[in-house]
């Protein structure tokens, strides 16, 4: 059986309450042999933990998305570090900017990107970044903060070409999941098509972005597949290779085993 990593989901999140057993069960039956659950708010990132322990197979990583930025104390970074101590806490993240739905001010976001990068660097953990409709903000920042000899994933990368190319020069890494699948997102396709396969994460978002064809339903591990699927036809290379690379990568990524 092909071995798949799903580097992104949210199984804290309640829309999994009723069947979070089933659904861990169901992606490592079909050869998903690591979830890596993602925090968004210092209390996501606490289930994050609690979830990494209970499951042999899930990792977490820690931080506040810019959603929660406006609920960030200074507290909230000594929080995280500690939480970071814990054996598997892989990495610090989602954190970045999102001048999408702006549900934070914008320079609260960028303040508290600047202080969960510099806790990053500090403890030497991997980055998963979340960036929406603030490519030159986001790219602005990680240089500023001196991310370049950091591994840092643009997590369910959306960013034009020019941010694609400023990434690749940074040496950063791209987290793919449904949205490449997607009729609509013809200049993704392209974008992903020119990423060096070495450089690309398989990951759902889960319970978010379904890949097709299951769009519109909630996102599962399992479906991590469906998008290596899709990459395989996009690149032309084969199920097995985009298997093996992407897992390959994930592991380097986050230093896992
Ligand atoms: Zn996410």
């Amino acid at each position: 059986m092909l071995k798949y990593i799903d580097s992104h989901a949210h199984l804290d999140f309640d829309k999994f309450n009723k069947d979070r057993d089933e659904v861990i069960k169901r992606a490592k039956t079909n050869g998903i042999i690591n979830i890596i659950n993602v925090g968004t708010s210092l209390a996501s990132s606490h289930r994050a933990l609690n979830l990494s322990q209970k499951y042999e197979m899930i990792y977490a990583v820690v931080g506040i998305h810019p959603h929660q930025a406006k609920n960030f104390s200074k507290r909230s970074i000594k929080v995280l570090k500690d939480l970071a101590k814990a054996d598997k806490v892989i990495g610090i993240g989602e954190i970045g900017l999102d001048f999408y739905y702006d549900n934070s001010p914008r320079e609260q976001q960028k303040e508290v990107f600047r202080q969960q990068l510099r806790l990053a660097k500090e403890i030497n953990l991997p980055v998963v970044i979340h960036s929406r409709e603030a490519d030159q903000q986001t790219i602005k920042i990680l240089k500023e903060e001196t991310m370049y000899n950091h591994n840092i994933l643009l997590h369910s990368f959306t960013g034009s070409k020019e941010m694609a190319g400023e990434a690749l020069n940074m040496g950063f890494y791209f987290g793919v999941g449904g949205i490449v699948t997607f009729n609509s997102a013809q200049y993704l396709k392209n974008i992903i098509q020119n990423v060096p396969l070495s450089k690309i994460l398989l990951e759902t978002d889960s319970p978010y972005l379904a890949p097709a064809p299951h769009r519109g339903k909630r996102n599962e591990p399992l479906y991590v597949i469906e998008v290596a699927k899709f990459i395989a036809s996009l690149k032309n290379s084969s199920l097995v290779k985009i298997a093996e690379m992407t897992t390959k990568n994930t592991k380097r990524f986050f230093k896992i085993d």
